[in-house]
Order: structure tokens, then C-alpha cells, then sequence
């Protein structure tokens, strides 16, 4: 997160508090003075009622001031509340007598925040207003001009408590600082190693299909399977360092889809049972009839989890079975409560070690390395993906009794299907392939071609412009690294050029949920993730050549509006006024941000940019604005060159998104009246 974004907010939270503690302390001070009454008979009711009257004003105005949509900036209400706070208080003080001093503590509090939220020198402008204040509250007040000794005490504290605490708190942000760049370097580095170790893999494996495929001699199909598995394994060891690292830093996205509940337990049964055969281990899936076919949820990082757990069952069992259970705990009419079990008759783990197996790299026994092989990072992403899907993974486990994992969660029930295109046979198409690397271009070709394609190649952005101004392909498919230019621009600048573009495939190493949103924008119709294999190509071009739909992100299309996000909505909102008043005040505060934001690119002022983009965020994904919130996204992390290249062109998207978005939820306010 940026500098300016932590500052927008924590001035917000600091808003939020100010509202919730700061009516609290005045109603103390009006209630003090209704009590023990005010410091001189010639105070007025008149002069309480608009001192209370401000205070509530000036809440209301910082209130407003820090909405997402709000065009003041951040460090200015910092400054100014560093100010008004302790001399607001210093009102009060000021009104009330002697019950005053009850109140003195609060200057220290507010220093102290503007200290931890804001940084030290908003917290000396702070403590510089609230020695002033207190100040003239010593000189004038006839509660406290008779107690010079009382007064000097509390000055004494405004000045050196602060300055105490100065060092501790830039000490505390220039740690939390470094921790952040750090973790951000680490991310970085094995996002970076990881798409290093893809590219070659994706070689590997469409040799080993290649191979599998041409050579009818079982040892030689042995043997490339063989490779095949390997790298398959090879890649699972990337991807769970990968997620351990994004994982941990809690940045795990979850998607929220229909899937249905026998085909989770066939893609278990299916992935598991080869290992469960070689073990001679009995392997059992089970799903209780009564939970709903159809569910609604993150078909892929659920499977991960079961998959985890099963393989682990599997590891550790020598003898026995391994039993995976789909049981059905309660349901209503919307959702179904489920648990999700995975009990095997395996080795066991010693009590005292049950939470420590969650640590990463962490195995129960100093053998099981060597002995089991894995990293002892699996159970760490399991808890870190229930964690997210708001669940907890329990264990119960002893030496050499076997073990028992389960969690629950709550799905809800998809709505009934909409009616599906048998997909028609896809071939014989014309395909332009790009690639910067010749071994996976080569590859990539021979498996289009086995399936009686036609394939051009070209081995850099430039000249799969030139081939695609000069021929026509019923699809393209593109690397994201093409040497001289990426995948991406090459895709812009041919929708650009062209009347109708052929849909195109972007593919990518980045398995990061952000890189296929920002290359759908670019206009893709599908991302494929590296190594790609004959079916996924296979998969793709049924999906391409069949669905004939709008763009879509890894197969679901992508909406102005999420008619789920906004079902949610309207059950939550229970009436229909509420609805419509929601969707009005989302609608006017995005169309208010979307110009501010509009400008700050136009401008190529890279924090405004950040800033605003992260506040549009925010109230997108409340309203389930999905299309506008993928632009949001991409603008949040927008490099300064990016901005500068593509500012004018995203400035034009953003608009037109907003104003579809916005149509759309006018729509919606209508029906919902009517
Ligand atoms: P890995 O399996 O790669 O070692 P995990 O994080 O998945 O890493 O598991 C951590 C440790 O927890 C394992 O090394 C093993 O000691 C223990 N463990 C996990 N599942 C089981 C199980 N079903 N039976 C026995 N021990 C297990």
C-alpha cells in the first residue's frame, strides 16, 4: 500500500473515532455542566448549545471530508483535525470548572493518536495547538487560574510525554516500513522465480505429451508419462511456495461460482486414487445425498484444500483407508452448512504437535522429509484458504491412531442453470500462435496442428501485428512476454485496427488472480495459465468456437453488474427503499470519483491515481460493480510509465465503464421500484 493511501486511510478511521469517542466525551462535558454547572454564572445555556452545535457540525464536515468520493485531500484533514481537536477541547475545558480537570487526559489521547495513525510531525502540530489551548484555558479560566501548580502539571505532561513517545513512534514506522518492503520483496522474488521456472516446464510437458502421443511403444509412453507426472509435481512445489508467500500476506482473492458437489468429489476421487493404488490404501469418497447439487462458491480453492488433506492421508498411510466424507450439518432455504472430512488410519501426530504441523516448513518428525518428501507448507495454505472462506480446519490426532481433519462452511445454493449450448466441434481453424520462446512456439504449433489446425507462428509482438493486420485467423493466441512488446499492447493495437478481431487467447506464467483481470480487460477471451497442455488448448478452443460470448475471465463473463453481489444486497437491505437509496448514493459516488479519477490519470498524477482508484474499489465491490472494479483494480498498482502511455485510453475506458455501470444500476433502482 502506498504511503498516500495508508494516510487516506487512517485519517478515515481516525474520522470514524472521532465520531464515535468524540460525541461520548462531549455528552461527559454537557452532562458535567448540567451537574456541577458552568465555570461562570455569566455562561448561557445559549453559548453550550452552540458550542455542542459546532462540535457536532465540525464532525459531520471531517465525516464528509474523508468519503471515498471526497475531493479534499487526506494530509489537509489530518492537519486541520491536529488543530480543531485540542482546541475543541479546550473549549469544553474552558466552559465546564473544576469537573474540567476529569477531561485533561483526553489532550493526551489525541496527541497520541495523530502520533501512531499519522506520524510525529502531525502529532507536534497537535501537541503544539493543545499547549496553547490549555494555555489560554490557565490564564482565563476561573477554574484554573487559582491553581497555577495544577495547570503547570498538566503542561508538563503535554510537553514531555509526547516527546517521549516521538522516537518510539518513528522507530515503530520505520520497522513496520521495512517489514513491508521486505515481504513485498519476497513476494516479488518468487512471483519472479516461479514464472522463471514455468516457462521451461510448459517445454517439458508438451514434449512429453508429443512423445506420449506419437509413440505407440508402451516404454516410451511409460517413460513420458513418467516426465509428465514429475512435472506435474514440479509445478505443484511452485505453486505452494507461491501461495504460501500470497497466502500469508492475506491477499488471497476468492472467487464465487457455481459448482456442483459431485463433480468435487469426482475430481478427488479422480486425482487421488492412482496414489491411493499404488499404496494399496482404500480410498473412499463419500457426499451425503441431501446436500444441494449445486452450490455456490470457490470450487478452486476448495478443491486445493480437500486435495491437501487427502494427499496428506494418502502420504502418511501405510495400511488402511483414507475416507473423505461431504456430510450435511443444517440447511435453510438459501444455504447449506457442510463438513468436510478427511479421516485416514495412517501414522497419527502427537498431540502436543497439533498446532505446530500449521507452521510453514514445519514436518512432525525430523524423518518425515526424507522419508515422505513435501515441504510442510500444505497445511499452513490450507488454514491460510479456510481462514479466508471464514472457517477453521480442526485436528484430532494420536501416535499411530490415525488422524482425523475436518472444517465446516456455509454454501449457498446456486440458482438453477442457465440453458447450455452444446458445444459444436472445433476444427480445422486457422490459428496465429506467438510466442518469443521457439521451443514452446514449436510445441505449441505440433499440438495445434495434431489436431488438424492451421497454424502461423510469429516470434515477437511485432510481427503478430504484421500477421494479424494482413491475414485473417479465426484465433490468436499470444504469450504475454513476446520479447519486443507484450501481449497485451499487441492485443489492444489489433482490436484497435481491426473491424472484427478474432478472439484471442493471452497466456501467461503469472498465475495471479490480478494478471488474467488486467489481461481480460486488455479485451482476451480467456486467459490460459502456463504449462498448457493438449487439453487445455483443446478445452480453450471448444470454449471460444462454441460459447461465441462476450469477453470472459478464465470462462465466466464479465459483468457491469453482479446480479449475486446485488441479491445480497436487497436481502440484506430487507426493503426496497433502502435498495433504491443505496444504488442512488453508490451511483452519484462513483460517478463522482470516476471524474476525479478520470482527471488524475489525464493529469498522470500516479498517487491521485492510486488513491481515488482504491476509493472507487471500495464502493464497486460493495455494489458488485465487477467491470468497473477489474479497472479499479488495474489502476491501483498502475505503474507511472503505464499511466503515462495508456493515460488517455484508460481515462476513455473508465468513463465508459462507469457510464455503463451506472445505467446498469439505474436499471436496477427502476425494477426495484417497480
Ligand atoms: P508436508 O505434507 O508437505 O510435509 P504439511 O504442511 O501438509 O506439509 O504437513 C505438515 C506436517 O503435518 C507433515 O509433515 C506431517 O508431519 C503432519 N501431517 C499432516 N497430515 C498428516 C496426516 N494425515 N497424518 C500424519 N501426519 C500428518
Amino acid at each position: 500500500m502506498t504511503k498516500k493511501l495508508m494516510l487516506s486511510e487512517n485519517v478515515r478511521a481516525q474520522a470514524s473515532l472521532r465520531a464515535r469517542l468524540g460525541m461520548p466525551v462531549c455528552l461527559g462535558m454537557l452532562c458535567s455542566l448540567w451537574y456541577w454547572g458552568p465555570v461562570s454564572p455569566q455562561i448561557r445555556p445559549w453559548h453550550i448549545a452552540l458550542a455542542f452545535g459546532f462540535h457536532v457540525a465540525y464532525n459531520a464536515a471531517v465525516l464528509l471530508a474523508v468519503r471515498p468520493a471526497s475531493r479534499v485531500k487526506p494530509a489537509l484533514v489530518a492537519r486541520t483535525t491536529a488543530v480543531m481537536d485540542p482546541l475543541l477541547l479546550s473549549l469544553g475545558l474552558g466552559l465546564l470548572g473544576e469537573s474540567g480537570q476529569l477531561f485533561t487526559c483526553f489532550y493526551l489521547f489525541t496527541i497520541l493518536g495523530f502520533g501512531f495513525r499519522i506520524g510525529a510531525r502531525t502529532m507536534a502540530l497537535c501537541q503544539a495547538a493543545a499547549i496553547a489551548g490549555f494555555i489560554a484555558v490557565a490564564l482565563v479560566s476561573p477554574a484554573w487560574r487559582p491553581h497555577p501548580i495544577a495547570a503547570l502539571s498538566v503542561l508538563l505532561f503535554l510537553a514531555v510525554v509526547p516527546l517521549y513517545a516521538k522516537p518510539l513512534i518513528i522507530g515503530l514506522q520505520q520497522a513496520c516500513a521495512h517489514a513491508e518492503s521486505e515481504s513485498r520483496a519476497k513476494t516479488q522474488l518468487l512471483a519472479n522465480v516461479s514464472h522463471e521456472l514455468r516457462t521451461p516446464l510448459t517445454g517439458i510437458v508438451s514434449c512429453a505429451q508429443l512423445i506420449g502421443e506419437e509413440n505407440a511403444d508402451p516404454h516410451v509412453r511409460r517413460r513420458s508419462d513418467t516426465i509428465l507426472t514429475l512435472s506435474r509435481e514440479l509445478m505443484g512445489q511452485i505453486n505452494h511456495l507461491l501461495d504460501s508467500a500470497k497466502y500469508g500476506a492475506g491477499a488471497l482473492q476468492l472467487d464465487r461460482a457455481p459448482f456442483r458437489i459431485a463433480d468435487l468429489a469426482e475430481q478427488l476421487r479422480r486425482t487421488l486414487a492412482a496414489t491411493a493404488l499404488t499404496k494399496g490404501v482404500v480410498l473412499h469418497v463419500s457426499t451425503d445425498e441431501r446436500i444441494a447439487a449445486s452450490l455456490l462458491g470457490d470450487a478452486f480453492h476448495l478443491a486445493r484444500v480437500l486435495l491437501n488433506l487427502g494427499g496428506n492421508a494418502l502420504k502418511f498411510t501405510e495400511h488402511g483407508e483414507v475416507l473423505i466424507r461431504f456430510s450435511l450439518l443444517e440447511q435453510t432455504p438459501a444455504a447449506c452448512r457442510v463438513r468436510f472430512s478427511c479421516r485416514d488410519t495412517g501414522i497419527g501426530i502427537a498431540p502436543e504437535l497439533h498446532q505446530k504441523i500449521f507452521e510453514p516448513f514445519y514436518q512432525a518428525s525430523a524423518g518425515t522429509t526424507r522419508k515422505y518428501g513435501g515441504t510442510g507448507l500444505g497445511l499452513g495454505i490450507v488454514r491460510g484458504i479456510l481462514g479466508a472462506m471464514g472457517s477453521r480446519l480442526a485436528v484430532h490426532s494420536a501416535c499411530g491412531q490415525g488422524s482425523l481433519f475436518e472444517f465446516d462452511l456455509w454454501l449457498d445454493r446456486a440458482p438453477p442453470p442457465a440453458a447450455f449450448a452444446m458445444p459444436e466441434t472445433a476444427r480445422n481453424k486457422r490459428i496465429l500462435v506467438a510466442d518469443d520462446n521457439a521451443t514452446n512456439l514449436v510445441l505449441t504449433r505440433e499440438l495445434l496442428e495434431r489436431d488438424g489446425h492451421q497454424v502461423v507462428t510469429a516470434a515477437g509482438g511485432r510481427e503478430a501485428i504484421r500477421l494479424l493486420g494482413t491475414m485473417q485467423f479465426d484465433l490468436a493466441i499470444l504469450d504475454y512476454n513476446l520479447g519486443d512488446m507484450d501481449g497485451a499492447s499487441v492485443l489492444q493495437i489489433y482490436r484497435f485496427g481491426t473491424l472484427d478481431p478474432a478472439p484471442t487467447y493471452l497466456l501467461t506464467a503469472d498465475s495471479a488472480a490480478a494478471t488474467a483481470r488486467r489481461l481480460m480487460d486488455a479485451g482476451a477471451a480467456g486467459v490460459l495459465h502456463k504449462p498448457i497442455d493438449l487439453s487445455t488448448l483443446r478445452q480453450a478452443i471448444n470454449h471460444v468456437f462454441s460459447a461465441g460470448q462476450a469477453p470472459c475471465q478464465d470462462g465466466a463473463p464479465v459483468l457491469y453488474i453482479d446480479p449475486d453481489a446485488m441479491a445480497e444486497l436487497r436481502e440484506l437491505g430487507g426493503d426496497s427503499l433502502f435498495f433504491e437509496q443505496l444504488l442512488a448514493t453508490a451511483a452519484t459516488d462513483i460517478k463522482a470519483l470516476c471524474d476525479i479519477l478520470c482527471s488524475a490519470v489525464r493529469r498522470q498524477d500516479l498517487d491521485a491515481t492510486h488513491e481515488k482508484a482504491h476509493a472507487l474499489k471500495g464502493i464497486t465491490v460493495s455494489v458488485g460493480a465487477v467491470r468497473l472494479s477489474v479497472v479499479a483494480t488495474r489502476l491501483m498498482h498502475i505503474a507511472q510509465a503505464d499511466l503515462q502511455r495508456e493515460g488517455a485510453a484508460l481515462a476513455d475506458e473508465i468513463g465508459a465503464t462507469a457510464a455503463h455501470s451506472i445505467h446498469s444500476l439505474r436499471s436496477l433502482m427502476l425494477s426495484a421500484d417497480g
